[in-house]
């Protein structure tokens, strides 16, 4: 299973549910580097260097540490990828590994949301200095404002939740990864959803195609 979309429309959250509903692993690509690294293999030890440097961990790399986790037992039944693949390169990489897995891809899941609504979203977004809840000025407000309601603790934006930081971000997903939209729109499993309403309302769209779809 795999997602796609910008930043800021739940597809980790979603990701999560759906791997729990079809009890999949959930293979985020942002926790398989930090594993992989901890783990101190030969491809772990390169992604350190290179993500110490303070480089973006290129396309070999990833999949290299996509194609160890695919190798794991308990990925035989599939995977809920999460944050993978991000470049047509990656994407060509993940169906050689399937292939010669004999595997396919079960689903492409696009959650699309207009850039204002993402905007507003993230920009809404709170985050407790002390224990690290989250909270949204709209649709998830503390008691009181600028407090964290479980420790008492500061609620600050991150720098990464600016809208001006916001809309760059926007910019670079849609430099990298519409032509991965054009390379996967064509195929039987691909689903484009929208990503307005609650994660609830989103999640149902989901098991509804893929329901459809299998
Ligand atoms: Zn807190």
């Amino acid at each position: 299973m795999i997602f796609l979309g910008p930043p800021g429309v739940g597809k980790g959250t979603q990701a999560q549910r759906l791997a729990q509903r079809l009890g999949l692993p959930h293979v985020s690509t942002g926790d398989m580097l930090r594993a992989s690294v901890s783990s101190g293999s030969e491809i772990g030890r390169r992604a350190g260097a290179v993500m110490e440097s303070g480089a973006l961990v290129g396309d070999d790399l990833i999949v290299g540490i996509v194609a160890e986790r695919l190798r794991l037992k308990d990925a035989e039944a599939g995977v809920v990828f999460d944050g993978f693949p991000r470049t047509i390169l990656q994407a060509e990489a993940l169906d050689g590994l399937l292939a010669a897995q004999d595997g396919e891809i079960g689903a492409i899941l696009h959650i699309t949301l207009d850039e204002e609504e993402i905007v507003e979203r993230l920009s809404g977004r709170r985050v407790c200095a002390h224990c690290g809840a989250i909270y949204h000025m709209r649709h998830h407000p503390p008691a009181e404002v600028g407090v964290c309601d479980w420790c008492g603790g500061a609620l600050l934006q991150r720098d990464d939740d600016q809208p001006e930081v916001i809309r760059k971000r926007l910019a670079v997903y849609q430099t990298e990864t519409a032509p991965l939209i054009a390379y996967y729109r064509e195929r039987p499993v691909y689903h484009l959803l929208s990503g307005k309403g609650d994660a609830e309302t989103v999640f149902s769209q989901i098991v509804k195609v893929i329901g459809m779809s299998r």
